[in-house]
């Protein structure tokens, strides 16, 4: 069975059922990391919110092919690769540092998806992989006549395409005809001929064109990518709602323009992330990527669920208070898992007749029915899980009185199994400490590579709360388990002392 799923069209403005152009297969494009520094918990919301949706779809029985880009030549990225560089460079050292910067913050992102449990997409073309399809594209606008050079750059012709502004809902009125603009970011006002290809400037990566020497813009990176690898039609387009203007807007202008078609049918937008009330920024001192998260000993599927748990077109103010009130939800789902996997024969009060006893699998495809409904509409969350909360607080009770059958646990662990599978944050096996994964687990898929480049990222704290889980799993006598953090935190270069009065020391190797 395949479920409808309608969502929010920043095109309509409307929230409309998504029809795959093929039956049953839904193509999603993402516009991926600039990749030239660890992503903020603000980029780390967007790429949360796509794969809840795309998990979504799956869930609700569609086949999802997913595209994600890495942008990996860009403004900052050559400001920030290229400074060590002596001005006489040759152009291949400018090439090799660009690259180590980008390889170095391509693995850190890899990391933090796979620490979030987001799904690796089918495809990550990388940009510099994909010059000759932007050079082709390029072309193919100047032909059209939407494209002109201009002393060794190239510029997109707005006067030539018609529908520009359609997704941004722009004024064409306001619109500065022919004045180019060679920045890759600027202001609705400033909606003017835009650059596809950069002519060399010193201090610059370049690569050869038909236009002379140079590099190619943002925009086109985004539109050759994504024919390129979804084609000629996609069904979905997303990212944060900063990338509507001007990087979405000029992607439908280079893509449809050179197409002479619709490219895209639904471009579905995530909101912004705000800190403690404020914008993130450096210098108010409330900028976190995940690493911060979990120096400060948070799990990141914590973080995972305090996204999720909010509506994507929901303005969402992070907070710590707000990570813990997450915490405790999951411990809620997470102890309510636990207590279907067993017999109930511990709660059950020893079934008497309760004059209120409702019948479970009814209640059960009930909260099936209402989690669907919300997620269908725009996937509306909030609903969805408390849907589920709703199950768990009626079967709690029934449970209770009259322990629920292994049957009736089975059905609800199913139901458990399907909503975890987009969310996923109460996998079958939690630990009792209510984390999804031991804490060693996620010490490993997190700062294994973060303690190998930098030296020393893991902290007191969370050495501290390893070697206390180590002493757990010994009172426990699961051996193999205390095993396993000892060797896990050798690996990270910290070695542990076990002294005879049971206390456990450890220093650096
Ligand atoms: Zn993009």
């Amino acid at each position: 069975m395949i479920r409808p799923i309608s969502l929010f069209n920043t095109l309509t403005r409307k929230v409309e059922p998504v029809v795959p152009l093929a039956p049953g297969l839904i193509k999603i494009y993402t516009c991926g990391p600039t990749v030239y520094n660890f992503a903020h918990i603000g980029n780390l919301r967007t790429f949360l919110f796509q794969d809840l949706m795309k998990r979504a779809f799956q869930a609700a029985g569609y086949q999802v092919r997913h595209c994600m880009n890495i942008t990996d030549v860009e403004d900052k990225i050559i400001r920030d690769s290229q400074a060590d560089l002596a001005p006489d460079a040759t152009n291949e050292a400018r090439h090799g540092a660009m690259q180590a910067l980008t390889n170095k913050y391509t693995a850190f992102f890899l990391d933090d998806l796979d620490a979030m449990r987001i799904q690796k997409p089918d495809e990550m073309p990388r940009a510099t992989d994909h010059i000759g399809q932007m050079k082709a594209l390029i072309q193919q606008l100047i032909e059209k006549g939407l494209a002109y050079a201009s002393e060794g750059s190239v510029y997109y012709r707005l006067a030539g395409f018609p529908h520009y502004g359609c997704l941004a809902h722009l004024d064409r009125e306001g619109m500065q005809s022919g004045a180019s603009v060679d920045v890759d970011e600027y202001e609705k006002d400033q909606a003017q001929d835009f650059v596809l290809w950069k002519a060399a400037k010193a201090g610059e990566p370049i690569w050869n064109s038909p236009w002379g020497p140079g590099r190619p813009g943002w925009h086109i990176e985004c539109s050759a990518m994504g024919m390129e690898h979804l084609g000629d039609r996609i069904d979905i387009h997303t990212g944060g709602v900063d990338l509507i203007f001007p990087h979405h807007e000029n992607e439908i202008a280079q893509s449809e323009g050179a197409l002479g078609h619709q490219w895209v049918n639904a471009w579905v937008h995530g909101e912004f992330l705000m800190v403690e009330g404020e914008k993130m920024s450096k210098s108010l001192g409330n900028f976190y990527t995940l690493r911060d998260l979990l120096e400060k000993g948070y799990d990141p599927i914590t973080f995972r669920y305090a996204i999720q748990s909010n509506h994507y077109r929901k303005l969402l103010n992070f907070s710590f208070e707000g990570l813990k009130a997450a915490e405790n939800s999951l411990k809620r789902i997470r102890a309510f898992r636990r207590r279907m996997e067993g017999d109930g024969a511990a709660q059950a009060g020893g079934g008497d007749t309760w004059q209120e006893a409702i019948e479970p699998s009814k209640r059960l495809e009930e909260a099936r029915a209402a989690f669907w409904l919300a997620m269908a509409d725009d996937l509306n969350t909030p609903e969805a899980l408390a849907a589920i909360f709703t199950l768990i607080s009626d079967l709690n009770a029934q449970d209770d009185r009259i322990a629920l059958t292994r049957e009736e646990r089975d059905a609800v662990l199913g139901f458990l199994d399907e909503t975890d599978s987009i969310f996923s944050a109460w996998p079958h096996q939690s630990p009792e400490d209510g984390h999804a994964v031991a804490p060693g687990q996620i010490l490993t898929a997190v700062l294994g590579g973060v303690v190998v480049h930098t030296g020393d990222v893991l902290s007191k704290d969370r050495i501290e709360a390893e070697v206390r889980a180590r002493s757990a799993a010994k009172a426990e006598k699961n051996w193999a388990e205390a095993d396993r953090i000892r060797d896990e935190l050798k690996a990270l270069g910290i070695v542990l002392e076990d002294h005879k009065d049971g206390t456990v020391g450890w220093h650096k190797a």
